[in-house]
């Protein structure tokens, strides 16, 4: 006999702190920038995406980050998740309406709990939907809701007119 258990899926918040995670490596000028070098950096980032702003919390960042971006880029098994994993789980808390469900996870390893979780959950409920920008000179990552799942920048204002009008620099000579 099977149990069938609802389990908790990833809270949209979470969907973005991973998605403002993998994003915090962009090339700026043809240079690769950390907006989460520091930890005077760190503390803000981790504020403006409603985490504790700890030395630790940053620190557990940083390292699921790498690896994040890595899966995503398709250069990683997602094995390598498991010490992220440690420790963590779901608690069912009775509420008023029935039950609620509390992430646990070890101090300093909370948000990237909620990383590791949410690239899960949309893996899960949005296959391929999170990937990285077709532009080779872009580490950005986009999460793809547009119907066709057919979007290929991390936006289309910068990236997308710039590919576009290399496209057409190169095809200029070609008859169309
Ligand atoms: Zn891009």
């Amino acid at each position: 006999m099977v149990t069938m258990v609802t389990m908790p899926m990833a809270e949209p918040a979470d969907e973005q702190l991973l998605l403002n995670l993998l994003n915090t490596t962009p090339v700026v000028d043809g240079h690769e920038q950390d907006d989460l070098a520091d930890f005077a950096l760190a503390r803000q980032w981790l504020a403006a995406n409603g985490q504790k702003a700890t030395k630790q919390e940053w620190q557990g960042l940083l390292d699921v980050r790498t690896v994040l971006q890595a899966i995503v880029r398709g250069e990683q098994s997602p094995t390598a998740l498991a010490p992220f994993l440690v420790e963590v789980g779901y608690w069912p808390r009775a509420t008023a309406d029935g039950l609620d469900w509390d992430l646990r996870a070890p101090g300093g390893r909370v948000a990237a709990a909620k990383a590791v979780i949410a690239w899960d959950a949309l893996r899960v409920s949005s296959p391929g939907r999170l990937r990285a920008c077709a532009n080779p000179e872009c580490q950005l990552f986009l999460i793809d809701r547009s119907k066709p799942n057919s979007a290929k920048w991390c936006s289309m204002a910068v990236c997308g007119n710039r590919m576009k009008a290399r496209r057409h620099y190169h095809r200029a000579g070609e008859t169309a």
